[in-house]
């Protein structure tokens, strides 16, 4: 065990899914295959344009904080941080300094410092034939940026808190949160102590993905274990992470707030927050998805496993279709299979999308009372599936139709039963000299014979009837 105690404190940028970029009427659409198509004289930065503030960017970001438990500003403004960079072409960028729209809350057991509002900077791509190139789709997107409390000890936790934030990005709608597509991008302040004061901060920047937010923690509590034992001094800086040979690396010295020279944007009214209905607390609690964490209480309650439940609420489109089955059964045996039938062989075929999904949650459940009922077996519940995606007919009509129905009635399964005993005289005679094995072999042929359709259960039930009858 160390003698020293990490401290770690996050911040994550997430685009938000607006229709409209944060400060001008550009198409919000970071990854337009066409670079710089998505661009105005307003988001360019030409001189003596006006930025306006995109109110649905401001009410994400509110209701965000209503899900989360934070306090809701009651007034807000905007700031100019003051740098120099070729992505960034008004030479500040706008976000919030003195006033975020949020502060204070809560997820899976981490508190927040604070959400504000900010515009995205431009993408630079280094090293093209062309020398370094800028696309300024991305610039003027709206982004939130959340803070923590350094109130995080372990990579892991770190990485748990990154991923409960994006189901809960997700769940909201507010964004997408691919972390690949740098929808999301995480940023860890490290530092280690042995006393009660904290030690030399370090930021490792840009971190697009779990496993990256987790190798570079456990990197830099290493490090700087490593260092402080040989009696080196950390330094204050930014770092990079390279994925590829799992360290961090310097980047630069890091700024402080001092360097960024904030002070509020004149040329954007301040925000009044609490004059518009719109942000109205009561309003966003009205239209507030299921949040994850009641989910997992509520299908918990149903008798659904930890993974089962975290399968469902990872998957939005099989989440809505198993909460629709939900609406319409209550039977818990039922809704467990369901469950069970959704997770094993629905799922796979969302992923390939194709062929378009017209089987209702209706008919599924229909599939699912029919594997119950024993009037199919497993194995046609799974074919049912498979082949009723596409479609919208009734399951028990299609499976009549097609034979699949197991044939449980004992009459109608009797002479097929004879015939298999009068064709494996020898097999009969070894289960009558006690050869358990010999019935799950006669058992077999009767499943060969009716295709599949026969009821184990009353086909063992009559082999052995007729077997000892004679
Ligand atoms: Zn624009």
């Amino acid at each position: 065990m160390s003698k020293y105690t990490p401290t770690i404190g996050l911040e994550i940028h997430a685009e938000l899914k607006t229709d409209t970029k944060m400060f001008c009427g550009c198409k919000n659409d970071p990854h337009a295959s066409e670079s710089n198509s998505n661009v105005c004289p307003v988001c360019l930065a030409h001189p003596g344009t006006l930025p306006t503030v995109n109110e649905s960017a401001v009410e994400k970001v509110i209701q965000f904080g209503v899900a989360v438990g934070s306090n809701i500003a009651t007034f807000s403004e905007f700031d100019r941080k003051n740098y120099f960079y070729p992505d960034i072409p008004k030479a500040y960028q706008i976000s919030q300094y003195a006033f975020p729209l949020v502060s204070g809350g809560e997820i899976a057991g981490v508190p927040l410092t604070r959400v504000h509002l900010e515009e995205d900077t431009a993408r630079s791509q280094h090293d093209t034939s062309e020398g370094s190139l800028v696309d300024f789709n991305r610039a003027g997107v709206p982004l939130m940026e959340l803070v923590t409390e350094p109130e995080i000890h372990d990579a892991d936790t770190a990485a748990s808190f990154a991923k409960e934030l994006q189901l809960l990005l997700r769940t909201l709608g507010i964004s997408d949160a691919n972390m690949e597509k740098g929808e999301m991008r995480v940023e860890a302040n490290i530092s280690i102590s042995d006393s009660d004061e904290l030690g030399t901060k370090v930021e490792v920047k840009n971190l697009n993905s779990f496993k990256a937010v987790r190798g570079a923690i456990e990197y830099e509590i290493e490090r700087q274990t490593v260092a402080l034992e040989s009696g080196n001094k950390l330094v204050q800086e930014t770092r990079g992470w390279d994925e590829v040979k799992n360290r961090t690396f310097s980047q630069r010295s890091k700024e402080t707030a001092k360097d960024y020279r904030y002070f509020p944007d004149p040329d954007i009214p301040k925000l009044q927050v609490d004059s518009y209905p719109r942000f109205n607390k009561s309003r966003l609690e009205e239209i507030m998805p299921i949040l994850p964490n009641k989910k997992r209480e509520n299908y918990g309650n149903l008798g659904l496993n930890e993974e089962q439940v975290d399968t469902l609420i990872q998957n939005k489109v099989l989440d809505k279709y198993f909460h629709s089955v939900t609406e319409i059964e209550t039977d818990l045996e039922l809704l467990k299979l369901t469950a069970n039938y959704l997770i094993t062989d629905f799922a796979p075929l969302l992923q390939n999308s194709e062929p378009e999904l017209t089987l209702s949650p209706n008919n599924f459940l229909a599939i699912v009372k029919l594997a119950y009922n024993s009037k199919i077996n497993s194995r046609t519940a799974k074919n049912l599936i498979m082949d009723l995606f596409d479609k919208d007919v009734d399951p028990e009509a299609y499976a009549r139709n097609n034979n699949l129905l197991q044939a449980s009635d004992e009459a109608d399964l009797i002479p097929m039963v004879q015939e298999i005993i009068a064709q494996n005289q020898s097999v009969v005679d070894e289960y009558l000299a006690g050869k358990e094995a010999s019935l799950k072999f006669l058992i077999g042929q009767g499943m060969k014979v009716s295709k599949g359709t026969a009821n184990p259960q009353v086909l063992a039930k009559l082999l052995e009837s007729e077997i000892t009858k004679k």
